[in-house]
C-alpha cells in the first residue's frame, strides 16, 4: 500500500520546498523505497507554459510532453522517480477538468462546489501522481499556507490523510526561522503562527523543517516543539548549505528527516544510508581543480530561475571534469549594440539557450558567428540551434536574407520555418511540439562522439524547425545535419564540420542532465571549453571526465 507525504510551506515563499521534497525522495530511495513526486500549484494558469520566464522561471518539460513547474526539474535531477503529466497540476487544470465533467453531465444534477467536487478531484490527481508500485508518494503544495488560493488544496490533503488512516500519511511543514541581526537572535514566532494557520484548517504537521541562515540555537527545537505540538526529534533544521544544493540530501539525513518519517509512516527499517555517490559529487564541486568561464547569451539573464536547468546542467558537466563553471550572463540585445568581441572575449565556450520572438535574436546570431569564426566551443539549444543555422546560411552560404519566419515571416530565405502541423494553430497553451522524440545520430559525427550511441531520446518545446529546402546547400557548405527524427525527416542536430566544437540541437538536453549522471552534451561542451580555455585549439569531446561516475 502506498504511503503519502504532503509538503506545505509557511511564512514566506521561495523557502526551497522543491529541493527539500527532492532531497527527501533521495533519502527514501536510498532506503530501498520506490518514490514518486508531485507538485500541486494554486495558480489559475492551466500550466506554466504560457507564463513569462520573468514571472515564473523556466518551463520544465517532461518526457511525455507536459509543460510544468521548474520544481519538477529538481525532482528529476535528484531522484529516479518517473515524472510525467500527472506530476504537476494547477488550480486551472483542476477546475477546467471539473467544469468539463459538469458540461458532460457527469454530476447528475448536483450543484458543483469546491467541497466536495474540487477537493475530490484534487484527491484523484494525488492518487494519479503515485505511479504503480510506489511505496511513498510525495506531494508538494505550492504557495504559502495562509494564501486564499491554497485553501482547497489544504482541505483536500486533510481529507485525503483522514481517508488513508493513521500511519499512512504524514504532513511536513517547511517554515522559516528568521535571524534578526539587530537583536542577534533567531525568531520562532512566524513558525508558531504558520503552524497555527495549518491547525485552523485541521492539519497538525507531523514534522517541521525549519529553514534558517545559520544553525539553530540550543533549546530552539524544544521551544518550537512545545509551541507547535511537534516532538523535538521531529523538528528538523535545514540551515543554508555552504556550497551547493546537492549537499541538502545528506544534511537532512544527518538531521534525521528520513528516520522521522520511518517512525510516522511505519516504514521498514533499513541499514545506514550510503551517501558516497553524493559525497563524491559535493567534493568535486567544493574542491575543483580549475575554473572555466562560459557565456550564456540570452534575454532572461536577470532571473536565474529562467534558465534553471541549463545552469544546473553546466554545473553537472563541470563537476564531471572537477571544474567550476563560471557563467558570464550576457544580454543578447547588448551583443547587437556592443559587439560580440567586446562581450564574449576570454570565455571558454558560448551557450545560446532557447527563446521566443524577435528580441535578442540578432545578438544570438552574432554570438554564434563569433564562436564559429573564433573556433570557440558553441552549444546552441533550440532557438540557439536556429540562430546557428541562420548565422551559417547568412555568412557561409551568403544568403543575406536568411532568417526564421517566426521573426521575419516574409524573409527571402526562411531557413527556419514553421512546422507544417503548426500552421493554423491559434491556441498558445500546450500546442508546441512537446516532449521526447527519438533522434538518429549520424556515424562519424561530433554528435556520435559526444553521445557514443546511434539513437537518443530528447525533449522538445518549439514550433519552428530547420527548413529541409536548404539542407543540401547547407550541408555542402559545411553544416552537418547529424541528428534526425526519421519518422518526419526533421533535422534535430546541426554541427559545423570545420570547427572543434560547434553544435546546435533543436531539443533541450538540459532537462535530462542529473548531477550523478551529467548529460553527454554538457559534459562534452564543458570539456571542450576547458580545453579551449587551456589553449588547446582543437577541443575534442573525447576529453574524458576525471573518473566521473556517469
Ligand atoms: N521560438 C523557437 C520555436 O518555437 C524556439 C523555441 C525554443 O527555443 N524553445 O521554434
Amino acid at each position: 500500500m502506498t504511503k503519502y507525504i504532503f509538503v506545505t510551506g509557511g511564512v514566506v515563499s521561495s523557502l526551497g520546498k522543491g529541493i527539500t521534497s527532492a532531497s527527501l525522495a533521495v533519502l527514501l530511495e536510498k532506503r530501498g523505497l520506490k518514490v514518486s513526486l508531485q507538485k500541486l500549484d494554486p495558480y489559475i494558469n492551466v500550466d506554466p507554459g504560457t507564463m513569462s520566464p520573468f514571472q515564473h522561471g523556466e518551463v520544465y518539460v517532461t518526457e511525455d510532453g507536459a509543460e510544468t513547474d521548474l520544481d519538477l526539474g529538481h525532482y528529476e535531477r535528484f531522484s529516479t522517480a518517473a515524472i510525467n503529466r500527472y506530476s504537476n497540476a494547477t488550480t486551472g487544470s483542476i477546475y477546467s477538468e471539473v467544469i468539463r465533467r459538469e458540461r458532460r453531465g457527469d454530476y447528475l444534477g448536483a450543484t458543483v462546489q469546491v467541497v466536495p467536487h474540487i477537493t475530490d478531484h484534487i484527491q484523484e490527481i494525488i492518487r494519479l501522481g503515485a505511479q504503480p508500485g510506489t511505496d511513498v508518494a510525495i506531494t508538494e503544495i505550492g504557495g504559502t499556507v495562509g494564501d486564499i488560493e491554497s485553501l482547497p488544496f489544504l482541505e483536500a490533503i486533510r481529507q485525503f490523510a483522514l481517508r488513508q488512516g493513521p500511519g499512512n500519511a504524514a504532513f511536513i511543514h517547511l517554515t522559516l526561522l528568521p535571524y534578526l541581526r539587530a537583536s542577534g537572535e533567531m525568531k520562532t514566532k512566524p513558525t508558531q503562527q504558520s503552524v497555527g494557520k495549518l491547525r485552523e484548517i485541521g492539519i497538525q504537521p507531523h514534522i517541521l523543517v525549519c529553514r534558517c541562515e545559520r544553525p539553530m540555537e540550543p533549546g530552539m527545537k524544544e521551544k518550537i516543539s512545545l509551541f507547535c505540538n511537534v516532538r523535538p526529534e521531529d523538528v528538523i533544521e535545514e540551515a543554508d548549505v555552504a556550497h551547493t544544493i546537492y549537499e541538502v540530501p545528506q544534511y537532512l539525513c544527518q538531521e534525521g528527516l528520513d528516520a522521522a518519517l520511518v517512525r510516522h509512516l511505519q516504514l521498514p527499517e533499513a541499514p545506514p544510508v550510503d551517501f558516497s555517490d553524493w559525497a563524491d559529487l559535493v567534493d568535486r564541486i567544493r574542491q575543483p581543480q580549475g575554473e572555466v568561464e562560459i557565456a550564456l547569451v540570452g534575454k532572461y539573464i536577470q532571473l536565474d530561475d529562467a534558465y534553471k536547468s541549463i545552469y544546473e546542467a553546466l554545473g553537472h558537466g563541470g563537476a564531471s571534469h572537477r571544474h567550476k563553471v563560471k557563467i558570464r550572463k550576457v544580454d543578447a540585445e547588448q551583443v547587437s549594440l556592443k559587439g560580440a568581441d567586446q562581450l564574449l572575449q576570454g570565455v571558454g565556450g558560448v551557450l545560446v539557450p532557447g527563446g521566443f520572438g524577435e528580441r535578442g535574436l540578432e545578438g544570438k546570431v552574432s554570438a554564434a558567428q563569433w564562436a564559429r569564426e573564433n573556433e570557440v566551443p558553441y552549444l546552441g539549444i533550440c532557438f540557439g540551434m536556429q540562430a546557428l543555422v541562420i548565422e551559417f546560411a547568412r555568412h557561409v552560404l551568403g544568403l543575406d536574407g536568411a532568417h526564421s519566419s517566426e521573426v521575419a515571416p516574409n524573409c527571402q530565405d526562411p531557413v527556419i520555418d514553421l512546422m507544417l502541423d503548426q500552421r493554423g494553430i491559434q491556441d498558445k497553451g500546450g500546442t508546441m511540439r512537446l516532449g521526447a522524440y527519438p533522434c538518429k545520430i549520424q556515424d562519424g559525427s561530433l554528435a556520435a562522439r559526444v553521445y557514443q550511441r546511434d539513437m537518443v531520446l530528447e525533449r522538445h518545446r518549439h514550433r519552428w524547425e530547420f527548413n529541409n529546402g536548404y539542407r543540401t546547400r547547407l550541408e555542402a557548405a559545411g553544416l552537418g545535419c547529424s541528428g534526425l527524427y526519421q519518422a518526419r525527416d526533421l533535422v534535430e542536430i546541426v554541427e559545423v564540420k570545420e570547427h572543434p566544437f560547434c553544435i546546435g540541437v533543436q531539443f533541450h538536453p538540459e532537462y535530462k542532465s542529473k548531477p550523478l549522471v551529467p548529460h553527454p552534451l554538457f559534459r562534452a561542451f564543458v570539456g571542450a571549453a576547458i580545453q579551449h580555455h587551456n589553449g588547446g585549439a582543437k577541443a575534442s569531446p573525447s576529453v574524458k571526465p576525471s573518473s566521473a561516475k556517469a
